[in-house]
Order: C-alpha cells, then structure tokens, then sequence
C-alpha cells in the first residue's frame, strides 16, 4: 500500500464519491466527468490540504487567491464543450492549474495566462510533471487576452470582472464561445459568451462566486 492510499483520502473511492456529487448537481458530460476522477487535484493544493483536496470546495492557494470548486470546474468545461470541439482555448487566471489540467486532454491546445508570478511557476511544475504537452503559459494581464495566438475556440475566464470585457470577445472565432464569471465581489453570474459574425450573445447559466479580475501583472 503507498503512502497516499494509506491516509485514504487521494484513494479512489474518495475521488468516486466526488465525481459522483458534481453528476447530481447536473454535469452529465461523461468526458469532463472522467478527468475530474483522474486528474490529482491533491497536487494542485498545498500538502497541508492535500486531505481535503477530494472535497467539492474551493480551497487556498496563497496570495489571496484559491483552487476553483470542482463543481465549477466540471460546470464551466461543459459549458465551454457544449456545441462541438475545440481546436485552441485561452484560459485567462491560470491560479493552481487545475482548471487547465482538466480542460488540457479535451481539447487541442490550452493557452494560460496568469497575472501572479510565482502561482504560474508552481503551475508550470505541475504541467511538467503531469506531461501535458499542449498547454502554453504566460506571465501577463489577461484582461487583454493573449492576441498572438487569437482568435480562440473557446475562452475561459476563472476570475470574476464586473462586466464581459470585450477585448475578449474580439479574440473569439465566430462561433466561438467564452465561459466566464462576471459581477462585484458579492454578487457574480457564470455567462456564456457566443461569439456571432456581428456581436456576441450572452446565456446566464448559475450564481458563482470567484475572486475579482484584477489589473497588472506581480
Ligand atoms: N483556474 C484556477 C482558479 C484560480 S483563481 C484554478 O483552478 O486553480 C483565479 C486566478 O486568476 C488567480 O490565480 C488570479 O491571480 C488570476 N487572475 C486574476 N486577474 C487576472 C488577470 N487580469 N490576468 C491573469 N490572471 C488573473
């Protein structure tokens, strides 16, 4: 028996009973499903939490920021997914990395960006040491998106600005779609963006509750 089936709470039945919670509280997307059992999130956490990391909560990270609730890890990467693949997605707040981790294997390519230094470079080892070959990361604001790589598939935004930045919606593909929390501090909606050949049309999916976009990069 390792280590880590001995303290019981990386095993994967614990990890069963979680992928079991997000199905109830609807996800049906069996791929998004899958990766939720899969990925590790305990090495997404810091070890002290690593216990807790087969709970559906967000937890700390550092730096005042936290790993998103797999719920809403599960809910957004539906959301993104629904209408048919996607060929290169932009993830503005990469924070741990989970969020990547899960959306890294459905999709061709994930380019992340991360306004907090040393939160991209624990990201980064964690890419490294899960071999995801098709995730590129960037040091940035990712409020203006990452043009060199635009238009996008797919967009997803795991902080909370108060409104639908539109420099976003400009780096989508017609037909393409952006997930994304907006609103105050107290108050946030999870949006799904589509992106038409005139403007865009936005779909209210569920109350949230994400830590703010901010500006510049530390
Ligand atoms: N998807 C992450 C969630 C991290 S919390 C996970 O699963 O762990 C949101 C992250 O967005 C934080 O790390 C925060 O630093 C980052 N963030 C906030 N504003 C940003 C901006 N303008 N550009 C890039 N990242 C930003």
């Amino acid at each position: 028996m390792t280590v880590s089936q001995g303290i019981g709470m990386t095993s994967q039945r614990t990890r069963e009973r979680l992928v079991a919670r997000i199905r109830e509280q609807g996800v049906r997307d069996e791929r998004v499903l899958a990766q939720i059992r899969d990925i590790p999130r305990h090495l997404f956490v810091d070890e002290a939490l690593a216990t807790r990391a087969y709970e559906d909560r967000a937890l700390p990270i550092g730096l005042n920021q936290t790993i998103s609730q797999p719920y809403i890890v599960a809910r957004m990467t539906e959301a993104l997914l629904e209408g048919g693949p996607l060929e290169n997605v932009l993830e503005v707040g990469t924070g741990s990395g989970y969020q990547t981790a899960v959306l890294s294997p459905l999709v061709r390519r994930v380019y992340t960006v991360e306004r907090i230094d040393l939160l991209l470079k624990q990201a980064r080892q964690r890419f490294h040491k899960l071999r995801l070959m098709n995730v590129r990361t960037k040091h940035a604001d990712g409020g203006m998106g990452w043009p060199h790589y635009a238009p996008y598939d797919g967009i997803i935004v795991t902080a909370a600005p108060e409104g639908i930045p539109l420099a976003l919606v400009d780096q989508l593909k017609p037909g393409g779609r952006m997930v994304l929390p907006i609103g105050s501090r107290q108050e946030q909606v999870l949006v799904r963006v589509l992106r038409t050949a005139d403007g865009y049309q936005r779909e209210l999916l569920e109350r949230v509750s994400f830590v703010p976009l901010l500006g510049g990069v530390s």
